[in-house]
């Protein structure tokens, strides 16, 4: 009895929080869609709920598409790797049964088409398109995710002659959710706030995430920044499907925040990427009709050609239009939760995946109508870009170089997963003062299929038709790494054996000495090593100076910060000091040698000039207004990249924790911080070191830790002093730095150089924070060129304003970074003046020349 009356209670209040927000699924679907395959379970019968009624989880996303792969004969799963938390990315291949039966002869007919050397004998007439439907690449803007489950189930289920003609043409690739981790994550937090009643005032939890916001993935990367670096295993695993397949028609679902309506492609046609056919813009525009047609007839405010542009080559809208294919970008208006009302106006989660399921159906239409018309695109822009590749006065880029082999193999390593053939140099060559060898220097001739990657990934580029970028103006790959590069105009003699395998490095060991070890740190991944040393308990020292030595008939050389491992001064014995050494060599190829006694040339091994390294016990401070995706960065870099532990700590714990467990606090933004907290800090700042980042300098010099002045730049507010309106939009763009590349040059006698061989060092820069020499004296260890721009777009004012300014500061207690120095953790290169502020921060604070106030 007592458990009957809990079953109608329970029944009762699920089907009242059930009558306020859940909507019959066929109100999701197109007009067209009305026999459905009962064979086939709804998204209600597996999930429990209707679409539109919870946040569907990422781990129920896979569950339901595992099951719909299994009932249906439409439906091909592939699982081909893990996100950073571990969930499996999924895509599903979706066609007709005969289709599917033979897909990987339609895929190698595909790729074929894409080939100019096999395409020529090709029609497209008998050729299904292939097509892309991503969602959810941003993990807030989650309407994505719940409407692939609907379009998905369409497709297995939908028995219309309006799917069966859609699944005849077309090969269909769809991930559910490009974003796991964050959909996961954003999925719990509006479920977990959710009221059984309709509540939308936007001040109430469930719209309020707290950041980091899922929009990013688990360090808090942008993922669709990411496309043309693959820095996360998000990307690299969707471009070995997307390569696998060189998809024609893409179409990449997002959310936007305003409430405009829902955005389509194309967008600000002057302001697209030169590697972008002009037709390109002009197709989109063809199929929006076929978005503007259905959006219109259920009554959804749309807009185009406005607000978005494809410029940056590294999004999923975007890339696809440098591989042939015909990218799409949509955004719907953000529901945050489930009903959100912004200035009176409801926008509805349900309403928002009923878009989202339109205009993915919409798509499909058009894929089918204008099926020959997008493939004879394709194989039309690959012929097209054969002939400009000919054309190109650059036959080819040269990289590489034996002092950094693991930034070489990382370049390697992004040009292999864009299918980009690499040939080894068959001769040593000299060229513009570089030297490289042909056992560590690589050609990418640009006469290749995926040439435009290649200029995307190599070219410069300072010439603009517009000011105005939606995301950053330049991505230069060579540059981030700062990896040795060049140009060549002629290939003639110097294209050696194509590279197959990776980049080995032989296996190496170190030999027994009961005396001294010494490494150089030229290597990017050295880093892991020194503290993989000191895990161990060993005890490292850096040399200040350059120094050689004379063994037997060999003189060896070594280069300012030098590491010294002294046997006698381990805690180990001499047996276990060279395991240790061994056991990590054996594995990663660094050049160790052995000594037996410590005479050197200018000085000895016992010398002052050789300084203790302490082991770095670092915390990133987190928390209100922090700078969330640079702290991400650092945080995949020190933990990911090298296996440091680091502490992520939120700034509201500062007072109450014990801070001398840490003898580096990173700091990247402007925070607020308590009376308690802020004297906590200050007093920490006089023994320890405190690394800032960006605008930090505001909390830095309030604490009076710092007294860094900021240049007087040319304000937005004077930028909108006069003229109209409209002119102000439009000067306001030009008058920020939208990212961009220039050259600063490295002091390199400073700790900050350690194992660099080169001074000028590329920066990216993103924002317009432009620093005066200090006052108190600080070391500017590194400085912007006189002729700061490398490549992006820099208006002449801001040039002439950066140039010969500081790009760090090192004074008591602080090392300060004008910029991000790990950009979407792409730039290796400055990443490493991070990393050497991290082990020898003690030399580069030691040489204080702060004077007190
Ligand atoms: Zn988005």
């Amino acid at each position: 009895m007592m458990r009957r009356f809990l079953t109608i209670i329970l029944f009762l209040s699920f089907t009242l929080s059930g009558l306020l927000s859940a909507q019959n699924l066929s109100f999701y679907f197109p007009d067209e869609i009305k026999q459905l395959n009962p064979d086939i379970p709804s998204p209600r019968e597996f999930l429990g709920f209707e679409v539109g009624e919870q946040y569907v989880s990422y781990d129920q996303t896979v569950s339901y598409l595992r099951l719909l792969a299994q009932r249906s004969d439409r439906i091909d799963i592939i699982e081909n790797g893990y996100s950073h938390e571990r969930k499996p990315l999924i895509f599903l291949v979706v066609s007709s049964k005969k289709n599917l039966e033979r897909s990987e002869f339609i895929r190698k007919q595909h790729l074929d088409l894409c080939n100019p050397v096999k395409s020529l004998k090709l029609s497209v007439d008998t050729l299904p398109i292939v097509t892309w439907m991503g969602y959810s690449i941003h993990g807030n803007e989650a309407t994505g995710v719940n409407a692939s489950i609907v379009v998905a189930y369409i497709l297995a289920a939908g028995e219309d002659e309006f799917i069966k003609r859609i699944l005849d043409n077309n090969v269909i690739l769809i991930q559910p959710a490009q974003n796991p981790d964050g959909v996961q994550r954003y999925a719990a937090w509006v479920n977990s706030n959710k009221s059984a009643s309709e509540n939308s005032d936007a001040n109430t939890r469930e719209f309020k995430e707290p950041a980091p916001s899922s929009r990013s993935n688990h360090y808090w990367f942008d993922l669709n920044r990411d496309w043309l670096f693959v820095q996360n295993p998000e990307s690299y695993y969707r471009m070995e499907v997307y390569y696998n397949w060189l998809p024609t028609f893409v179409n990449d679902f997002h959310e936007h925040g305003n409430t405009s309506g829902t955005y389509f492609s194309p967008g600000i046609k002057n302001s697209t990427n030169h590697l972008i056919p002009d037709d390109n813009w002009d197709i989109s525009r063809k199929i929006a009709d076929y978005h503007t047609k259905t959006l219109s007839k259920i009554g959804t405010m749309y807009y185009s050609r406005e607000g978005y542009d494809d410029y940056y080559t590294g999004k999923g809208a975007a890339l696809p239009d440098i591989l042939g294919g015909v990218g799409l970008l949509y955004e719907q208006p953000n529901p945050r939760g489930f009903v959100r009302e912004v200035d009176g106006v409801k926008i509805r989660f349900a309403d928002m995946i009923k878009n989202q399921v339109f205009c993915s159906f919409s798509a499909l239409e058009a894929s089918v109508e204008m099926k020959n018309e997008l493939l004879n695109y394709q194989k039309r822009f690959f012929i097209q870009k054969q002939k400009e590749a000919q054309k190109d006065e650059v036959k080819g880029y040269l990289f590489g170089s034996s002092d950094d082999l693991s930034l070489t193999k990382e370049l390697v390593r992004i040009l292999k997963v864009h299918k980009i053939d690499i040939f080894r140099l068959s001769k040593d060559l000299s060229i513009n003062k570089k030297n490289f060898k042909k056992e560590s220097a690589y050609i990418i001739p640009v006469n290749q299929n995926n040439y435009s990657v290649i200029r995307t990934i190599f070219e410069k580029t300072t010439t603009y038709k517009d000011s105005s970028f939606y995301d950053i103006s330049t991505w230069t790959i060579p540059l981030g790494l700062n990896i040795q590069y060049s140009e060549l105009n002629d290939l003639s003699t110097l294209v050696g054996e194509k590279l197959v395998s990776e980049i080995f490095s032989e296996s190496y060991s170190v030999p027994l000495t009961h005396y001294a070890y010494l490494f150089e740190i030229t290597d990017f991944y050295a880093y892991k090593f020194l503290y993989y040393l000191q895990s161990k308990g060993v005890k490292l020292k850096v040399s200040d100076s350059p120094f050689s030595i004379n063994r037997g008939e060999k003189r060896y050389g070594f280069n300012t910060g030098t590491v010294l491992i002294s046997v006698n001064e381990q805690s180990m014995g001499k047996e276990e000091l060279n395991q240790i050494l061994n056991n990590y060599i054996s594995a990663n190829k660094i050049d160790v040698l052995a000594v037996d006694n410590g005479t050197g040339d200018n000085f000895d091994l016992g010398s002052g000039h050789f300084k203790p390294v302490t082991k770095p016990k670092i915390a990133l401070l987190t928390g209100k207004g922090a700078a969330y995706s640079i702290i991400g960065e650092l945080w995949h870099l020190i933990d990911l990249r090298f296996g440091m532990p680091v502490s992520l700590i939120d700034i509201d714990n500062l007072a109450t924790i014990d801070i001398n467990e840490y003898n580096i606090i990173v700091i990247t933004n402007s925070f607020r911080l308590s009376k308690e907290a802020a004297d906590k800090l200050s007093y920490w700042a006089n023994s320890n070191t405190l690394i800032g980042i960006g605008t930090s300098y505001k909390t830095l010099n309030e604490l009076n830790i710092s007294e860094i002045n900021i240049s007087k730049s040319i304000t937005k507010e004077e930028s909108k002093k006069d003229g109209s309106f409209y002119d102000y939009i439009k000067r306001d763009n030009s008058s920020s730095i939208n990212g961009v590349i220039l050259s600063s040059i490295l002091d390199m006698s400073s700790p900050l150089s350690y194992g660099l061989r080169a001074k000028e060092i590329p920066l990216f820069k993103e924002g317009e924070i432009i620093i005066t020499n200090s006052k108190r004296g600080y070391i500017t260890p590194l400085i912007y060129s006189e002729n700061p721009l490398m490549s992006g777009y820099l208006s002449a004012n801001y040039s002439s304003q950066i140039k010969g300014t500081p790009a760090v500061l090192a004074g008591k207690g602080l090392i300060y970074f004008v910029d991000d120095p790990y950009f979407r953790a792409i730039w290796l290169g400055s990443s490493r003046l991070f990393m050497n502020a991290i082990f020898f921060r003690e030399l580069l604070a030691k040489e204080k020349v702060l004077t007190e106030k």
